[in-house]
This record gives structure tokens, sequence and C-alpha cells, in this order.
């Protein structure tokens, strides 16, 4: 059942199907076609991610993790890897799933009809479809909706994010966005690539290649910053968007050594700490004025802060025992 407004809306956003609409899939999602930048000083992982590379683009291969919504994994391809082959393993591919891929069908459709998320969540909800599942899964939501309207691969085509897996301190913030897909489709297609597009336009918030976990403003040195003066673990309590840690003390206690509540700005720990930090780590100092190449970093030399707030001063140490003693500017 579609409405006659509906009906105006698509016409009107769809004068003319593009005349090459994967090209146009492309520019949307920021696909890289030439050659993706690897790691300095890491040859073999380099190496690896190459021939990883290669066999999405040319065999549209699945790398890894679980099936999108509509599909389902079926291991019944035979293993690229010939050691892996002769032990009986077999290679993954993505098949419709019997279940969600008319969902998957009908949502495209219902948005295409002019449908709104509320409309189609009620409706979904009614009816009792399957939802996505995944961690924290809550059911038929906006978000469940937008990450099925927003992603490609039920075009048909695989796509992959080479560097979305992990952080590593060398990796400029731009990698974290290259996507790769696969020259020719590599699984049945449940949606034309035209609908996925009409469907990005309609939508408030279009089709964005996804944004890196690790880039959102996440407190990055949670269980790393410790009280100088009651030996607390400081929590994070954060203001106005900026990350705060704070030591608590239990009320009555006058062994807590300081009043109730002291806090420390991140802001502050990092500035003090940072050229510290590219020293620890000489290999890519380059980015080191980077949020996330600076959580890789604290991560990969294991930094422990210590916060005394009596004299507004930090002590940090590192994994293999590096220390320093910084004193808090204002910022
Ligand atoms: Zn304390």
């Amino acid at each position: 059942m579609i409405g006659t407004a509906a009906h105006e809306k698509r016409v009107q956003l769809e004068p003319d199907p593009s005349p090459n609409p994967l090209a146009d899939l492309d520019a949307l999602m920021g696909v890289t076609h030439g050659p993706v930048p690897g790691i300095a000083g890491s040859d073999q992982a380099a190496t690896t991610r190459t021939l990883m590379i290669d066999a999405v683009r040319q065999d549209g291969r699945f790398i890894g993790g679980a099936a999108p919504y509509g599909y389902r994994l079926v291991h019944d391809r035979q293993h690229h890897n010939p050691g892996k082959a002769i032990r009986g393993q077999r290679r993954a591919h993505l098949e419709p799933d019997r279940d969600q891929a008319p969902i998957l069908q009908e949502i495209f459709h219902r948005i295409l009809a002019g449908d709104g998320h509320t409309t189609l969540i009620n409706h979904l909800t009614q009816r009792a479809a399957p939802p996505p599942i995944r961690r924290g899964s809550a059911g038929w939501t906006v978000k469940a909706i937008s990450a099925i309207l927003d992603n490609p691969r039920c075009t048909g085509y695989e796509f992959w994010h080479p560097y979305s897996a992990r952080r590593h301190p060398c990796l400029p913030p731009e990698a974290y966005q290259i996507l790769v897909r696969s020259d020719r489709p590599a699984h049945p297609a449940l949606v034309a690539i035209q609908d996925f597009l009409t469907v990005a336009t309609m939508r408030d918030h279009p089709v964005r290649p996804r944004p890196s976990r690790t880039s959102l403003a996440e407190p990055i040195l949670l269980h790393r910053i410790s009280c100088a003066i009651c030996g607390r673990t400081m929590s994070v309590s954060s203001k106005d968007g900026r990350v705060r840690y704070r030591c608590r003390a239990t009320p009555g206690d006058p062994a807590a050594g300081h009043r109730s509540s002291v806090y420390v700005a991140e802001s502050r720990v990092l500035a003090a700490t940072a050229p510290w930090l590219r020293q620890q780590s000489e290999t890519c100092p380059s980015w080191a004025e980077d949020r996330l190449a600076l959580h890789a970093m604290i991560d990969a030399v294991n930094l422990r802060i210590t916060y005394d707030h009596g004299t507004d001063s930090i002590h940090a140490t590192t994994g293999i025992g590096r220390q320093m003693a910084f004193r808090l500017t204002r910022d």
C-alpha cells in the first residue's frame, strides 16, 4: 500500500536512473580503487593485508566477522589455503537468510515508498520480524534500521575496511575510512544498486563511510589513571563533552586525604604526557597529534598515571618501567 505523496516524493527524487549506479555507489561509499597505503615497519602484516585486499577485490572473498542482516554464512567453498583445504576446512560465503532476506527487502521497499522510520519500526515490531542480533541488541530501533540501510553489501558486492579491525599507532586517521569493493558481485544481491542509492538520497542522514569506533571521544585513560592520594582508580566523569576523571572519597572517610571529589581533565594529562609518549614510541611521530594515534600509543606502551590533586601533578609509568613526573598546566 503506497501513498500518493510518497509516490510523488520518489518520482521527484528519481528523475532518471543513473547511467552508472556502481560508480555512484563507489562515490557514495568512498571506495578506494587504487593502492591502499600500508604501515611502515610491519612487512609481514603489510604483505598479508595486500593479499587480503586483492582477495576481496578479485575474488569477492569474505574476510570474516558476522554475516550482515539478510544473509547467513555458508561454509561450503574450497579453502584458498591448501593446508587448510587438506584438513577439510571450508571457506565461508554469504547466502540470503531465509527469514531475514525478505525483511531486509521489505525495509528498502517501504523506505522507497515513503515510510518513516517510526512507522517501519512499529510495523516490524508488531509483526515480530526477527531483528538484527548484536551485542546489546534492543529489537527494532532507528539504529538497527540505519545499520541495514547503510550496508552496501546487500547489493551483492563484498566491501571491506582493511584497517577497521584494530588500532595501530602508525596509522593515519584516514586509513580507517579506506573501503575496498569486490570487482564483481560476490553473493546474491537482495537490493538493486539503484534502489540502495535512492534510499540513501531520501534519508535525512545519508550513508557515509562508517566512522571508526575509535575516533569517538571515548576516554582514553580509562583504567589507566589513579589517585595518588588515596590510591583509587579514577572513574570517568565527563562534562560538556570534555573527558574528566574523578576520584570520589567515601563520605565521612577522613583517610581519603582529599575532599569528597577531585577531578582532572583528560586534555591536561594528555597535553603534559604526549611529547614524552612520542619519544617512547619513535616509529610514528607524525601521527602523534591525533587522539586516535595517541590512544593506540598509550595502549602500546601500557601507560599508567597517578594524579596528585594536592600538587596538581602526575606521575607516568610505562609497561617497560620508564617513568616521568609532570606538573600539569592550565588549559
Ligand atoms: Zn582519591
